[in-house]
């Protein structure tokens, strides 16, 4: 039996939410209000309509183009890829194919997968309109135009990666570059993040550097979801392994993912491949791309996950899991941070953050933004717990009533129930209990150890629960010596 080496080479495509209006019009970059709003007459392709290029679309895609380390071009075309669908009402797509030069060609992403450092080299990355959606019902289909226009990057890797969950953590690095970045909000629930994948075998013993080497690959087309990346994967590598072991041959075509079945379903072979006519969309003349332009956009990008992970690291003393935990997500990072301005240590934030609050999220499954308690608020308990008015158990349970009532916290701490942490006082209610239980301390002396727990247990009684262990343990210790 021949062992097989999967090569796999992604297409991403990602909306760009983070631009105000479309790439080509002045609609706004927004789909999500009522279908066919934000509509200007050329995303409809009315005739005489001109594309008008977005500056911020392009300063976005440039500093991506950057961020994965590509060249840029010193000139900018446009291409027309001619196709007629009802979601394309020009029937034709504004894009950029590798000539002319793209937003970006010939870069590298380094990224993290599990405990080890992977490599993908980026063949381009390229900036391109969205099409309308289609929603299709038992006897009619519904087109909502709001998307169409919506800027879109395309970035198209080599086929570097070798298993489902490489592309899986490729993908979520991406997703949080252009999250840090403020390229967009990258979210896949909203049908932000869309991917080809393509997929071959090769021969495992032979140099995967040389072409020639390389498996027929399969493409399979439109995967919308990380999961749906991961199974499709799973599936074509268990799927072509068979086609290759019956001695037959993969053949080169398009499959689609059909998520319902977890299989990959024929679209069409290589041969029908479509021919789109690709050609210089002429109402775009190319411009030029300054150097100063360029040198500005580097200058901006913003600080990114992995800058956070080592700052959290270098400067607050995380362990580097505890700081990929919080990196993960831009808007927990955030959150994360606005906790450490209130003054809170760094590392009772990071614990607090990675645990009581992303396991709340998580429970809820809500999002940051939608969680009641702000930094502000969990400043309040953290200064319970340093000024001696909470103990952990304590602060546990002033958050959960704090987001059950929709209260602030300093609403449920007060003096009275404050820790008894002061030794003197404790020494004086230790010392009554002793004196009143003789018996139980001449047992304890003939070697009952477990009547400590018992002494333990009235002091707690005597204080309503909020004596300091710790203290008391240590004082009943003392206590109990001298005696
Ligand atoms: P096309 O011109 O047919 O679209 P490209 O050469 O542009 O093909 O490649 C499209 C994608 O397919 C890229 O992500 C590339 O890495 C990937 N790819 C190319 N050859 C293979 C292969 N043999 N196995 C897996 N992926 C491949
Ligand atoms: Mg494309």
């Amino acid at each position: 039996m021949t062992k097989y080496l999967a090569k796999i080479g992604l297409e991403m495509h990602c909306e760009m939410s983070e631009t105000n209006t479309k790439v080509f019009s002045a609609a706004r970059n927004e789909y999500s209000e009522s279908p066919n709003t934000n509509v200007r007459p050329l995303d409809m392709g009315f005739p005489g309509t001109l594309p008008v290029v977005n500056k911020e679309a392009v300063r976005l895609a440039l500093m991506a183009s950057m961020i994965l380390n590509c060249s840029q071009p010193e000139y900018m075309y446009f291409e027309r890829k001619n196709y007629y669908y009802p979601d394309m009402p020009k029937n034709f797509q504004i894009t950029q194919e590798t000539k002319p030069i793209p937003v970006g060609i010939y870069g590298k992403v380094e990224f993290e997968c599990g405990d080890e450092i992977k490599t993908v080299r980026v063949n381009n990355i390229h900036l391109e309109e969205d099409a309308a959606s289609l929603d299709h019902f038992f006897s009619t289909s519904n087109i909502d135009y709001n998307r169409a226009g919506v800027p879109l990057l395309e970035l198209v890797t080599e086929p570097d990666i070798h298993s489902a969950k490489e592309a899986v953590a490729f993908l979520e690095h991406m997703r949080s570059v252009y999250q840090y970045a403020g390229i967009s909000e990258a979210d896949s629930k909203k049908g932000q993040i869309r991917c080809d994948v393509n997929i071959s075998l090769m021969d495992a013993e032979k140099d995967e550097s040389n072409p020639e080497n390389w498996g027929t690959r399969t493409e399979i087309k439109n995967v919308n979801s990380f999961g749906g990346v991961r199974d499709a994967i799973n599936y074509e590598i268990e799927r072509q392994t068979e086609v290759l072991e019956s001695g037959g041959e993969v053949e080169q075509e398009t499959r689609r993912w059909d998520e319902e079945s977890g299989t990959t379903k024929r679209m069409r072979s290589k041969a029908d491949a479509i021919d789109y006519k690709y050609f210089v969309e002429p109402n775009i003349p190319k411009f030029k791309i300054s150097k100063e332009w360029l040198e500005e956009i580097r200058k901006s990008i913003p600080e990114l996950a992995m800058d956070r992970k080592n700052k959290y690291i270098n400067e607050y003393g995380l362990s580097s899991y505890d700081a990929g935990v919080l990196v993960k997500e831009k808007a927990i990072s955030d959150y994360y941070e606005e906790c450490v301005k209130t003054g809170i240590d760094a590392k009772m934030a990071a614990n607090w953050v990675s645990v009581n609050i992303i396991g709340e999220l998580n429970k809820e499954n809500i999002s940051i933004d939608e969680f009641y308690i702000t930094p502000v608020m969990l400043k309040q308990i953290i200064d319970g717990i340093n000024g001696g008015l909470l103990s952990s158990k304590q602060a546990k349970e002033v958050f959960f009533k704090a987001i059950e009532e929709e209260k602030e916290p300093k609403n449920f701490i007060s003096k009275d129930n404050a820790q008894i942490s002061d030794k003197d006082e404790l020494t004086r209610i230790i010392s009554e209990i002793l004196n009143n239980n003789p018996t139980q301390i001449e047992q304890y002396k003939g070697g009952r150890d477990n009547l400590f727990d018992y002494f333990v247990g009235q002091v707690m009684k005597n204080t309503r629960g909020k004596a300091n262990p710790v203290i008391t343990k240590e004082i009943l210790h003392e206590e109990l010596d001298k005696r």
